[in-house]
């Protein structure tokens, strides 16, 4: 019988997953099917009906997309320590009736990066932009690629700080303000992590945070050339991408804990990609 799965988010018109995950069925040769949900945002615990319902139904795993992040780590049984940091999960599996739950997004990043562009994080400066899901499903992922020094910037400077904290003893990893930016030189590899290009805004960060031979990342992805990219581009700095690698690659990282077989991301991701010019 064909397994079945979905990702589940609100509004779910604009989701790739569908297409990715059924590229990567064609490609690894799996029986699988992949459909797009719109979970409900009311009442509280319909959410957890409508995934709980999908599961008894014989589906074997979900991908979450927003806004249930939270709520589906809420109401998982077991969750990864990638997913307990986070607080957030966008991955599940169902086995013997138990919720299994997961974070790829930060690991889908740093692949992206690491793999994909060829930037390795080790020994470089590493600023990020935002202190939101996404940056706190990437930390520990970003420091398992030991860069020297990762400074986490956000408008609300106690809620970055307070994320650094909860890492605990940790000499390499610093959160401040924008305001604080100016005198702390260049850094390897500048990410953009908040939610500002969804908007056309531009997070108030100094041009000179750049390094010409560095790395500039925007998780937001078919924009085009965002307010940041173009920031960093004026900058000087040559390498610059948006999120659609990282979106295939935590695509990849949960279908090959769903189905045990890695399918190759590259013509996905091409496939996928919207011209920054
Ligand atoms: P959250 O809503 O959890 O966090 C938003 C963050 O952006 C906060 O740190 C907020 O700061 C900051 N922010 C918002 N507007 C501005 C602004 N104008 N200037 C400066 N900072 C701002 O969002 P997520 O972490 O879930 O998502 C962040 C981005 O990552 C989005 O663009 C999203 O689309 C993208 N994303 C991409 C993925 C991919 O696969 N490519 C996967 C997941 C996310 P404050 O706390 O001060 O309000």
């Amino acid at each position: 019988m064909t397994d079945q799965y979905a990702v589940i988010g609100n509004p779910i018109g604009h989701t790739k997953s569908p297409l990715i995950h059924g590229l990567f069925a064609e490609e690894t040769r799996q029986d699988m099917a992949y459909a797009a949900i719109e979970g409900p945002l009311e009442p509280e615990q319909a959410f957890a009906d409508v995934v709980r319902a999908f599961a008894a139904s014989g589906g074997k795993g979900m991908n979450v997309t927003a806004p249930f992040k939270l709520k589906a780590f809420a109401m998982a049984d077991e969750r990864s320590e990638r997913a307990e940091l986070a607080g957030a999960v966008n991955a599940m599996k169902f086995e013997n009736g138990r919720v299994i739950a997961e974070n790829f997004d930060g690991i889908g990043l740093v692949r992206d990066i690491e793999v994909n562009l060829g930037l390795k994080m080790a020994g470089k400066r590493v600023l990020i932009l935002g202190a939101g899901g996404a940056v706190r499903g990437a930390l520990l992922p970003f420091l398992a690629a030991r860069p020297v020094e990762m400074i986490i910037v956000n408008r609300d400077v106690v809620k970055g700080k307070a994320l650094v904290a909860q890492i605990g003893a940790c000499d390499s990893l610093k959160a401040c303000g924008y305001g604080d930016l100016e005198t702390m030189g260049r850094f390897d590899l500048v990410v953009n992590a908040t939610s500002a290009s969804l908007t056309g805004d531009l997070p108030p960060v100094p041009p000179s945070v750049f390094s010409p031979d560095g790395a500039a990342y925007e998780l937001a992805y078919g924009k085009r050339l965002t307010p940041f990219l173009r920031l960093a581009r004026n900058a000087g700095v040559s390498m610059i991408a948006d999120g659609v690698g990282m979106l295939v690659e935590q695509a990849a990282e949960a279908f090959d804990w769903w189905r045990g077989v890695r399918p190759a991301t590259r013509a996905v991701i091409d496939r996928l990609t919207v011209p920054l010019e």
